[in-house]
């Protein structure tokens, strides 16, 4: 049994706060990162010598080039490609930066959107102080008063599909390096729209609302409902997901539609953000040799981060073939001094740590502490002033969805019957998301599957390829047509 509450949040969203931009013309051709390589097809692989793991994918019983029902068609058909790249736009042009007004109104929009689709739809404000007094919270880095949940569902009962979606996006760093300096214009050029979470991931959004509006416009009928879910905070650790997850939404499957490049991910390495102090004693430049510089005593430390990160990275599990390093750690931050002509007392650095498939957090953890702990003892200044590790962001396990559930070959299944056989690769995910939060506190089986390239994530000239929008929206309302045993 699903119970689904309807209420109005509208009074107590902010309004749109749009940061000043710069308008600081082009004045260099950022280039784009090449586009992973298409995965081979049957044909292309055949006399060629073949992995295990792709032989096995190659035989398993996939519908390729199976004809469209004439109910999928129907569907396929109700997609409003000209209204899923403007939502696209749209969603671009609203700033919405976790943590920020901008979020929660953009949130605001999206429950309207699903109400307009003739969704029911449940739209609620997040008890914070209860949140983050759960053992469980994963934690947070933006600055943040109020966040909403928003579900919107078909009908009653447990969903056979969920869509998921985060409406946050990451701040936009130096704005020369954006092409029109202006990170949510939400341009079209060459084919693809551009803007500060184009493919991070407002892309996937638009694509999860598109095909439900193309299942409620089609006039089709539903055996079992689908549900879309938009969702805030997930790039600082996934407070949205978890207060959904608490909400008691569930269901039997979902995707969430992340930036994957036509693969599939199955599996998502973790990340713990962590910051280290590093003291040091203060002096005068021109006499510093009487102090201790917290600069230079961060050297060892940061030689033990690199040889640990070697370490962490031997024999990564094969769905990582993809990646050279797939549990990096990261210093993101570093802050020390505060004087030109004085010896830095304190260091301040912040980063990420990689957690392992499978990896208990608390076990990676105790490896970097322990590691710290032993570069410190064996250094004469720190051996007496220690680095203090504490562990204030985003705390992300790894996630990952058993390796023969049915969700797997239903979405290959769906990728294949629309580009002519192609296998879609099946991967891991080096970045921590909302799949564990699904996976392990909704226990709804997850993956990732969504249109555009991870690699323009987080970075200046985000996009994605209209192309690649139009073909993932087709291929998930497939999925979601057969989830849902739709018929006339
Ligand atoms: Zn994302």
């Amino acid at each position: 049994m699903t119970t689904f509450r309807i209420t109005d949040p509208s009074p107590e969203f902010g309004s749109i706060t749009r940061p000043a931009t710069s308008l600081t013309p082009l004045d260099r051709a950022w280039p784009a990162p090449p586009l992973l390589l298409p995965s081979r097809s049957i044909t292309a692989t055949r006399g060629r010598r073949t992995s295990r793991r792709r032989m096995h994918e190659m035989l398993r019983p996939y519908d390729a080039g199976m004809q469209l029902t004439p109910v999928e068609a129907r569907v396929l058909d109700s997609i409003d490609e000209t209204a899923l790249v403007q939502n696209l736009i749209d969603l671009i042009r609203v700033p919405s930066i976790t943590g920020t007004d901008a979020e929660s109104e953009l949130q605001n929009a999206q429950a309207g959107q699903l109400r307009d689709a003739g969704l029911s739809v449940d739209a609620w404000k997040f008890d914070l102080d209860a949140l983050r007094a759960d053992p469980r919270f994963p934690g947070t880095e933006a600055p943040r008063t109020e966040g909403y949940g928003v579900v919107g569902v078909t009908g009653p009962g447990r969903p056979a599909l969920v869509l998921q979606g985060h409406i946050d996006v990451v701040p936009t760093g130096d704005l020369d390096r954006w092409h029109d300096g202006d990170p949510f214009s939400g341009r079209i050029e060459a084919g693809a729209v551009h803007g500060r979470g184009a493919c991070d991931m407002k892309a996937g959004v638009a694509a999860n609302l598109a095909v439900l509006r193309a299942l409620q416009g089609s006039g089709v009928l539903l055996e079992r409902p689908i549900a879309v879910h938009t969702v805030v905070g997930e790039e600082d650790g996934g407070l949205g997901a978890f207060g959904t997850m608490l909400r008691g939404h569930t269901g039997d499957a979902a995707v969430l539609t992340e930036p994957t490049s036509g693969r599939i991910v199955t599996a998502c390495a973790g990340a713990l953000t962590f910051e280290l102090d590093v003291t040091g004693r203060a002096a005068h430049g021109s006499t510093r040799l009487e102090g201790v510089s917290a600069l230079e005593a961060f050297l060892p430390i940061m030689a033990a981060i690199q040889s640990l990160e070697l370490r962490r990275n031997v024999g990564p599990h094969p769905l990582f073939s993809d990646y050279p390093l797939p549990y990096p750690i990261s210093i993101g931050t570093v802050r020390a001094g505060d004087w030109a002509s004085s010896v830095p007392d304190l260091l301040i650095a912040e980063g990420r740590l990689g957690v392992r498939l499978g990896e208990d957090p608390a076990d990676a953890r105790r490896e970097f502490e322990i590691a710290i702990a032993e570069a410190s003892a064996a250094d004469p200044w720190l051996s007496d002033n220690p680095v203090h590790v504490s562990w204030p962001g985003g705390q992300f396990a790894s996630g990952r969805i058993d390796d023969d559930h049915t969700l797997i070959d239903e979405v290959t299944s769906a990728i294949m019957t629309l580009n002519g056989g192609t296998v879609p690769p099946r991967r891991a995910a080096p970045y921590g998301s909302d799949l564990r939060l699904y996976s392990d506190i909704g226990g709804i089986p997850s993956l990732h599957f969504g249109p555009g390239d991870v690699r323009f994530a987080h970075a200046p000239r985000e996009q994605v390829l209209i192309d690649e929008l139009v073909g993932v929206t087709r291929s998930l309302a497939l999925l979601a047509v057969r989830r849902s045993g739709a018929h006339f």
